[in-house]
């Protein structure tokens, strides 16, 4: 691997391709050639692409932008480097165990076979954290430096990192994806996910670039607001299935959000999708949207 083989951000920043162009379950990864340091941010790439960044660049340091697998399952191949994470929950990261019952719990099936997958699948392993960073730290590279931005909702965890210098936002899973955002796990939360939206779109960044879609440099702010506005789509997706009163269990089998799933890992994202229900029926249940009736749930 060269230079030549990397998707060139600024003079010093470069996007790491993975075998599946960006897509889920793999994600791009950032490498940030600074005079000082060399710095990989998230590492689920693929296995062969952290194999291949290891022995060309030899980087001194990774940086996680949250601990969500397609950012952080090859971090097992820079072992004995730095390894800095989030401070926020920094305690249920590294150990595929307890990432598991942090992301998946209690569902016990989704668990189990979450954990098989992202060994299997994403030849995730355990890794230990050497540091953490917070809100505001700034990472000097030596001529280019990133500034993190907490941005929650996501995850608790979840960061962006700005480049000040060309103001340059990198996103990661604030993706512009057309899908949008992705609240499916117990900690996300639609409120700070908004908040980080609107803390975003504040920034005014002239390029964001994420983990799953090329840099965007025009109509920014357009796209974030769009990606914002897809939270409220979905609420008007569950309240359009709630047309007939349904339980939760029903209402989770009319797939309202995903429409459909990607076959053979049903299971974690029919969880997924009932995660992200069940925090729509929360918030319409709080603004008297709806109302429950027995088992049901009934538009008001
Ligand atoms: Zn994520």
């Amino acid at each position: 691997m060269t230079k030549d083989d990397l998707i060139r951000i600024t003079d010093k920043i470069f996007i790491v391709d993975s075998p599946t162009s960006g897509r889920f379950p793999l994600a791009y990864a950032f490498l940030i050639l600074g005079t000082d340091t060399r710095a990989l941010i998230d590492t689920g790439c693929g296995p062969e692409a952290c194999r291949q960044i290891m022995e060309t660049f030899e980087v001194d340091m990774v940086i996680n932008s949250h601990c969500h697998p397609d950012h952080v399952a090859g971090n097992h191949f820079f072992k004995g480097r730095a390894l800095w994470v989030p401070e926020e929950r920094c305690g249920e990261t590294g150990a595929i165990g307890l990432l598991s019952q942090r992301l998946l719990g209690p569902d016990k099936d989704a668990m189990a076979f979450w954990e098989n997958w992202v060994r299997t699948m994403l030849s995730m392993k355990d890794y230990e954290h050497t540091d953490t960073f917070r809100d505001g730290h700034v990472f000097d590279f030596g001529g280019v430096s990133l500034q993190a931005v907490h941005t929650p909702g996501h995850l608790a965890d979840h960061y962006c990192f700005l480049e000040p210098k060309t103001n340059t936002l990198f996103s990661f899973d604030v993706d512009l994806s057309t899908f949008g955002p992705f609240y499916g796990n117990p900690e996300a939360d639609i409120p700070q996910f908004e908040a980080s939206m609107d803390k975003i779109m504040e920034i005014g960044p002239a390029c964001v670039a994420s983990s799953h879609r090329l840099p965007v440099r025009d109509n920014v702010i357009e796209e974030l607001m769009a990606f914002k506005d897809k939270i409220t789509r979905n609420r008007n997706r569950v309240v359009k299935a709630l047309d007939l009163p349904l339980t939760l269990d029903e209402l989770c089998a009319l797939k309202p959000i995903f429409g459909k799933y990607i076959p053979g890992v049903e299971v974690i994202y029919a969880f997924f999708e009932r995660c992200m229900i069940q925090k729509h029926l929360e918030q319409m249940l709080e603004k008297g949207m709806i109302r429950p009736d027995g088992e049901k749930y009934v538009l008001s």
